[in-house]
């Protein structure tokens, strides 16, 4: 038996999220329906399309272009960190341990989920560094297979740049290998920072 058909089309737009099949979206729709706040989830949804961008600098999700991190003068523009996600943004924020500004590529190399380079905001990154004054870039990817093979990608193509090149360090490796970023300890995060290190570039 088939469910009526705006019930089938609600199942079908919770299936399109990441990790929800089709018992879970059935779940979701279900308590939608019985759920007398959702028609506010639904106004949340569509506020949230209309009044959010990205920034042309960073390119975080923002209400503003640029975002209020960008446009702060006190933020030490020559130091970006690199970021997979903007909940990494937000946990570098949180811990007040960083004074620089960043860039979000939203997500990482990984073959399962079909992520490849051009779903990356990499080019962005290197048309910022390209445009000057920027000293060091801070790769801060997830200490995970996709992070690495992610850091190793703006790393080449930041070598591809002419001289002078910024410096490009890693974060140390003060969290345990696997571990999300968002959810280390704000002194994790802060060792992270502080020991990070140079990334040796290829010979020639
Ligand atoms: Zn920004």
């Amino acid at each position: 038996m088939a469910y009526p058909e705006p019930l089938e089309a609600l199942v079908a737009a919770f299936e399109r999220f990441p990790g929800i099949g089709r018992r879970s979206a059935e779940r979701l729709a279900f308590h939608v329906l019985r759920d007398p706040e959702a028609r506010l989830l639904a106004a949340a949804i569509a506020r949230a399309l209309d009044e959010t961008r990205r920034c042309s600098v960073c390119a975080n999700i923002s209400a503003t272009d640029p975002c209020p991190i960008c446009a702060d003068p006190a933020r030490d523009a020559g130091l970006v960190c690199v970021v997979e996600e903007p909940r990494h943004v937000e946990a570098f924020e949180r811990s007040g341990a960083f004074r620089g500004r960043y860039h979000v590529l939203f997500g990482a190399l990984n073959p399962a989920d079909g992520t490849e380079e051009r779903h990356l905001t990499t080019a962005r990154l290197v048309a910022r560094v390209a445009a000057g004054g920027i000293r060091e870039v801070v790769l801060a990817t997830d200490p995970d297979a996709e992070g690495e093979a992610t850091a190793l990608l703006v790393l080449e193509a930041l070598d591809k740049l002419a001289e002078p090149r910024p410096i490009v360090s890693r974060i140390a490796r003060g969290a345990p290998a696997g571990a999300a970023l968002e959810y280390l300890h704000r002194g994790v995060l802060e060792d992270a920072l502080t020991l990070r290190r140079p990334v040796r570039r290829r010979p020639g």
